[in-house]
């Protein structure tokens, strides 16, 4: 039996950070990355899957588990430069000395496997860290990534 350690403490939404909605491309409800807040809500978001940027829309599930605004939130929207040298490590540790020229190129029907190491036309080389049917974590040099596979 596998654990997958997802801190539900660290979902609180953040320039950066993966968050499900819906992708009016993809036409599914997938993870984006939030590239714009305002206030505590996400503004602009890029799909995770096809790339595109577009307006957040609030999902029903979103709303349901929005939390209360506090008001002290607002300083949390920069990424923490912590952050990215722990992800651009983390992104070394697990690419090694292979070559990104090698890298298998992402697409949605991707078929990942742990380890693997992919192209991604808009974040670049990642190595494939978790998969979990049809969603993968897939670690950049500057962030982690669920991306929509084995599709
Ligand atoms: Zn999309």
């Amino acid at each position: 039996m596998t654990l997958h350690r997802l801190r539900k403490s660290d979902t609180l939404p953040a320039v950066g950070r993966d968050i499900d909605t819906t992708c009016s491309k993809c036409k599914a409800e997938l993870a984006h990355t939030i590239m714009a807040m305002v206030a505590e809500m996400p503004a602009m978001v890029r799909c995770n899957t096809c790339g595109s940027e577009h307006k957040y829309r609030l999902t029903k599930a979103a709303a349901t588990k929005r939390k209360p605004a506090t008001g002290v939130g607002s300083r949390r929207a920069l990424p923490r430069k912590d952050d990215v040298t722990l992800s651009r490590e983390r992104f070394e540790r697990l690419a090694g000395d292979r070559d990104h020229a090698s890298a298998t190129p992402y697409s949605p029907r991707l078929v990942a496997e742990k380890g693997l190491l992919i192209d991604h036309k808009t974040f670049g080389p990642g190595v494939v860290e978790l998969v979990m049917g049809t969603k993968a974590t897939v670690v950049f040099a500057d962030a982690a990534r669920t991306l929509v596979v084995n599709r």
